[in-house]
């Protein structure tokens, strides 16, 4: 099963996707987590990519398509992954569809959070107190908010388009628990249809019943 988040810096994705992946024991995947973790290795590398996140800018495509390439293929990611942060620009997006069909894989559920931008910023601000982030500054909130809007929004537009029968929009003002039950219901009511229909397809294959349209 793989799922993938979409929405602004400061929506609660990567709250929500722990949860979720505790929920349905698939690996939370966070491109930002994973970046993070880079910096402290202390190279040339992380100090290009430290001043690069620092100011709220995006790391190359090359990097990030790299990283996840490399990171699906690992032994946890074999029941599926939540995708947090991936893909972000639309050559992401060709990248990652060109992954996925090579593997034979497809995106299982899409879930966007919507949120305003106030709310985005009392969040920014309440996490900058507790987890010491060198991107979560209030000047730096601006460029993030505006590279999501510029380079991020297309993709989950892309998406919403494209994808449509998986695609979830949902409202990430709302408290978390509230929000994770609804994400849970989603997946379950989707997970249902899908198991419903494949049956019927079944049973109406073995039975050589003819589909409906042809009565
Ligand atoms: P996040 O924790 O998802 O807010 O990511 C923190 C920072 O990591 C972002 O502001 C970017 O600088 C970088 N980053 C994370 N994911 C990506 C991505 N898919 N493409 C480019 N940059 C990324």
């Amino acid at each position: 099963m793989i799922l993938v988040i979409f929405g602004p810096p400061g929506a609660g994705k990567g709250t929500q996707a722990k949860c979720i992946s505790k929920k349905l024991n698939i690996i939370h995947l966070s491109t930002g987590d994973i970046l993070r973790a880079q910096l402290l290795k202390k190279n040339d590398l992380s100090f290009k990519l430290k001043k690069i996140i620092d100011n709220g800018e995006l790391v190359s495509d090359k990097i990030l398509n790299q990283i996840i390439s490399e990171r699906i293929e690992e032994n946890d990611c074999k029941r599926g992954f939540i995708l947090d942060g991936y893909p972000r620009t639309m050559p992401q997006v060709f990248f990652f569809n060109d992954l996925l069909v090579k593997k034979n894989l497809e995106i299982s559920y899409i879930f966007e959070f919507s949120i305003d931008d106030q709310t985005i910023i009392n969040r920014i601000i309440r996490r900058a107190a507790t987890e010491n982030r060198g991107d979560d500054s209030d000047a730096i909130i601006k460029t993030r908010l505006l590279k999501y809007y510029q380079e991020t929004k297309p993709v989950s537009e892309f998406y919403k388009t494209e994808f449509n029968s998986i695609y979830h929009l949902v409202d990430g003002n709302q408290e978390i628990t509230k929000l994770n039950i609804e994400i849970l219901k989603l997946v379950k009511k989707q997970w249902f249809n899908l198991f419903y229909s494949t049956s019927i397809l079944d049973f109406n294959l073995k039975n050589h019943v003819q589909p409906t349209s042809f009565y």
